[in-house]
């Protein structure tokens, strides 16, 4: 089920057969700067998902529910945006594969509408519930004030459609560094399995295997690079939090870490 973007077309634009004629060729560099804007404008999204996140946190520390509301309400907006470039992603990659395309624009337009009635069938549940980065960010939301306590159902109907993207919104988050074992500094996240580390530790871990190497994360067949982690902002303010409240229980005798 899952796609892997990139992976497989690495050896686009020669199919092998040689059977390539002038107009294709023309269509495949097109189609190519296309899928190159649509990385873009995807990056502009991930940015902004981080954004709201953090301005999020900080209106919920300050008590403006109904703003951290509107920002809700944005995030969604951007997640219905995100996947539609992730369909456009799909349908161009399909395009650019072997094969024969007789008429990309329509085998184009037809999966574009195929998707988008379905979307629009899509519960609230489905659509946000089941994404992660919905959920993250909910989580991270709930955290600001109920730190250590079950987040309660985001939704009516918690909907179990999606497995796959269940298994990662899953992953609690912790706040120490599958490498040092110890809690995360200057925190780094992978874009592709949202495993986090210490900066300096991945770093390493990376250096020593010339650049690329398997997700140290137990159970994760994630192949991690340098370019795929970002510093990881929220995460930073999140373990600063959780730091000072540890260090103002510690006063009080007795405490357990909840991670
Ligand atoms: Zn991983």
């Amino acid at each position: 089920m899952s796609q892997r973007f990139g992976r497989s077309q690495t050896d686009r634009g020669d199919t092998g057969s040689g059977g390539l004629d002038g107009a294709q060729i023309q269509l495949h560099g097109r189609l190519n700067s296309i899928r190159d804007d649509l990385h873009g404008v995807k990056d502009a999204i991930t940015l902004a998902i981080r954004a709201c996140t953090v301005t999020a946190l900080d209106l919920e520390e300050y008590g403006e529910t109904s703003s951290v509301s509107e920002v809700d309400q944005s995030l969604r907006q951007l997640l219905d945006a995100q996947h539609q470039l992730d369909v456009e992603e799909r349908l161009l990659n399909n395009l650019c594969s072997g094969g024969e395309h007789k008429n990309p624009e329509a085998e184009y337009m037809k999966g574009w509408e195929k998707d988008s009635k379905k979307y629009a069938t899509l519960s609230e549940a489905v659509k946000y519930g089941n994404n992660s980065e919905y959920r993250e960010f909910r989580q991270q939301v709930w955290n600001v004030k109920h730190e250590g306590q079950d987040m309660p159902p985001l939704f009516d109907t918690e909907a179990r459609d999606s497995d796959e993207e269940l298994v990662v919104a899953g992953a609690r988050m912790t706040y120490k560094c599958p490498i040092t074992t110890t809690w995360l500094v200057d925190p780094v996240t992978s874009k592709t399995c949202k495993h986090s580390f210490s900066k300096q530790a991945i770093a390493d871990y990376l250096r020593a295997k010339h650049g690329q190497g398997a997700c140290p994360v137990g159970g994760c067949s994630h192949m991690l690079r340098i370019a795929d982690l970002y510093a990881d902002k929220v995460l930073e303010r999140n373990i600063a939090r959780r730091l000072r409240e540890l260090e103002a229980q510690e006063s009080s005798a007795t405490y357990t870490v909840v991670q």
